[in-house]
């Protein structure tokens, strides 16, 4: 563990003077926001904001909007100290870990209602989890004030959204994917990968199988819908309950009219007992 600890900022006055104090000196200044529960795909995320602009905050904010009331928002993984210790040994520069009342006070009564890119897939499962994602990130937004902004290809959906609602709301933020960090066995790190048992963690990288296997068939001429079906199929038999397995252009995620339009995205979602695991990957 690193001796440096990384500061805590609580308020929006502490972070908006410290960042201040930053651009006085003429840094520049990424953003990198998290739930917490931090692994080796958020650190990554970090050394990137790092590379790319002088100093780094690291937004920890499991954000309850995101949430339907049966979803694991309650059990969500929070370790705020190991957090801290893992984001001091890559340089972060500040950790902006608001509360609740911070983020949202009494009276709070406004969002931001993203269409296009947020129509379908991770929607037609999770109805008003955009609204709470594309909300909680135009606040970190306005909040931080960065230069640019690192997000994770892992939620490609999400990207695609919040590249969709910069440019819809002129946000003077550039925003930067990174490739989705995996296990060796090619399971996409999460931190909701802790709630699998030791049946299902081995199972797991079924799911990333079947994509590579997906996407080898498209580009081998199988039709999209073949090619989903039989991943579901294979997905389903090994114990999956899959919620979707699609394809779309890979930059509007626009369903695919056109089957030889290039680049494509394939994406799935699915659960593991418990446990809904999410991934996708490039077809090109
Ligand atoms: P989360 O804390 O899960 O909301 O994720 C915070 C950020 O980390 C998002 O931009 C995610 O896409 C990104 N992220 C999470 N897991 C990974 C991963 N395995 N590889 C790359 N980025 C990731």
């Amino acid at each position: 563990m690193s001796p440096r600890q990384v500061k805590v900022v609580r308020s929006l006055a502490q972070l908006r003077e410290v960042v201040r104090g930053w651009r006085g000196a003429g840094d520049r200044v990424g953003l990198v926001p998290t739930m917490g529960a931090l692994h080796e795909g958020h650190l990554s995320l970090v050394r990137l904001a790092k590379a790319k602009s002088g100093r780094t905050v690291v937004s920890i904010f499991v954000n309850p909007t995101q949430f339907a009331p049966h979803e694991d928002f309650t059990r969500y993984p929070r370790d705020e100290a190991g957090d801290r210790a893992k984001l001091a040994s890559v340089d972060c520069d500040l950790v902006w870990a608001p509360d609740l009342a911070e983020m949202y006070p009494t009276g709070h009564a406004t969002s931001v209602v993203p269409k296009g890119a947020a129509e379908g897939l991770e929607s037609a499962h999770r109805p008003s989890f955009f609204v709470g994602v594309a909300t909680v990130c135009t606040k970190l937004f306005t909040q931080v004030a960065p230069d640019l902004a690192v997000f994770g290809e892992k939620d490609y959906q999400q990207l695609c959204v919040i590249r969709q609602v910069v440019r819809d709301l002129d946000l003077p933020i550039e925003i930067v994917g990174h490739p989705t960090v995996r296990e060796s066995d090619g399971l996409a790190m999460s931190s909701r990968n802790a709630y699998l048992t030791g049946e299902e963690r081995a199972l797991a990288p079924l799911i990333h199988q079947v994509l590579l296997e997906t996407a080898a068939s498209v580009l081998d001429g199988v039709r999209i819908q073949e090619a989903t079906r039989r991943g579901r199929d294979r997905l389903a038999a090994a114990g999956f309950r899959v919620d979707y397995l699609e394809l779309r252009e890979a930059g509007t995620l626009a369903p695919v009219e056109d089957e030889s339009k290039r680049p494509l995205r394939a994406l799935v979602a699915a659960w593991l007992g418990k446990t809904r695991l999410i991934d996708n990957i490039a077809v090109s």
